[in-house]
């Protein structure tokens, strides 16, 4: 199996989980390569999750633009209402398959914990999911879910008591309970074989758009266009045009409020090389090396670090990676909530952003692909919240003109 992509990836973890690691990487090679096992998964993804998900072209969006077409692939449609139960669904198969008894993951706004707490439930396995202490409290409406689903939540109280403390919690729970315990990584990070395993579970999402798009408009899209948390929703979307060289791939770094400070999550735009969760990638940290915690109006954008397939295709070029700050987030959100009648998640507010920008400056026949990754229930105080603060400073911006 492949653990690199050209300088990053590879297994950065304690002597202790190389064991765990080996066996994970071989069930995972013999998986991938049974009929038996795709069978399981695609027949879940049907009846569980309600795919194969639609592509809606955004008609009085695009057509307000007057430039390129936006089509959206709706993977706010699917049960749970985002793309995290496609990954969920794989690992959780693997883990049955493995003989593992107990799920356990790290969350940071705990769409991840609510994915794994639905598969483990879904499977009949006991779950347990860390989550620092401080996300414990900022994201209370998801661990209200994760436990009525039957999950224990673990408040992780350790360093700035966020996700990475949390990260750091799961990698020691699995080192200490490995025979029969899986630990399921919620996007295409982590040590070697999580980046490429968790992309092959969502490639569900490219495969499928690639041949809705040649069926409904006889043709690729021009531009893929995806946000980028870990990355895993976007891995996904590319998967499936990677080997078609004039699909243009976009990742879209949640810019928070500017890249000029500490309050983003950019980790390729602004981040430099390290090791986190067990892997080489690009990461916000301090020039001693602190892992740095990581701002955004969107939650689930906050990671600090990025999957290392990422960092790859910017260095090689196969893709870009641009950055959407908040405000062009919520104006994205409230752009689609008016013209198309979809809340979108806050997350893939940062890729409609995006082709918000791009489709004004491109002609008709153009197609330009836009993930929605959520949808945005979840995020309905947030957006109330950061309307509230935004109406608040404009005011006092006034008064200051004055
Ligand atoms: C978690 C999440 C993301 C970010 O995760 P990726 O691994 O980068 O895809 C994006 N969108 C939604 C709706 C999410 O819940």
């Amino acid at each position: 199996m492949k653990s690199h992509y050209g300088i990053y990836g590879g297994q950065y973890v304690a002597e202790t989980l190389m064991a765990p690691l080996q066996e994970l990487e071989a069930a995972y090679e013999a998986a991938r390569k049974d009929p038996e096992f795709k069978r399981e998964f695609d027949e879940i993804m049907r009846d569980y999750v309600g795919r194969e998900s639609p592509i809606t072209y955004a008609r009085r969006l695009s057509e307000h633009l007057g430039g390129a077409r936006i089509l959206l692939k709706r993977e706010d449609l699917n049960h749970t209402g985002a793309h995290k139960v496609n990954n969920t669904i794989g690992q959780a198969l693997l883990a049955r398959r493995m003989g593992k008894k107990r799920l356990i993951a790290e969350t940071g706004a705990g769409m991840h914990g609510v994915a794994t707490a639905t598969v483990a439930a879904l499977f009949g396995m006991p779950c347990e999911v860390y989550m620092g202490a401080i996300d414990v409290e900022r994201q209370a409406p998801n661990v209200e879910r994760m436990k009525m689903l039957g999950a224990k939540v673990h408040p992780v109280t350790e360093g700035s008591a966020t996700l990475k403390d949390a990260m750091n919690e799961a990698l020691r729970d699995w080192v200490s309970n490995c025979d029969d315990t899986f630990y399921v990584i919620g996007t295409v990070a982590g040590p070697a074989p999580y980046p490429e395993m968790v992309r092959d579970f969502q490639s569900v999402i490219g495969v499928e758009a690639r041949r809705q798009c040649l069926e409904k408009f006889g043709r690729l899209p021009d531009e893929a266009i995806a946000c980028v948390g870990g990355g895993s929703n976007a891995m996904g979307l590319f998967a499936g045009f990677i080997d078609d060289p004039e699909v243009k791939l976009v990742g879209v770094e949640a810019g928070g409020r500017g890249l000029s400070g500490h309050e983003h999550a950019a980790s390729i735009n602004g981040g430099r090389l390290g090791v986190l969760h067990g892997a080489k990638t690009m990461l916000l940290q301090t020039d001693e090396g602190n892992v740095i915690d990581t701002y955004s109006v969107s939650a689930g954008l906050d990671y600090p670090g990025v999957g290392p397939e990422h960092c790859h295709l910017h260095d090689t070029g196969r893709a870009e990676y641009a950055v959407i700050d908040d405000d062009e987030a919520i104006a994205a959100f409230d752009a689609l909530c008016r013209f198309e009648g979809i809340i979108p998640a806050l997350e893939s507010s940062h890729a409609l952003a995006e082709a918000i920008k791009r489709a004004p400056r491109l002609g008709r026949d153009r197609l330009l692909l836009v993930n929605l990754s959520g949808r945005g229930d979840k995020d309905m105080e947030n957006v109330m919240r950061y309307k509230a603060s935004r109406s608040g400073a404009s005011a006092a911006e006034g008064k200051a003109a004055v």
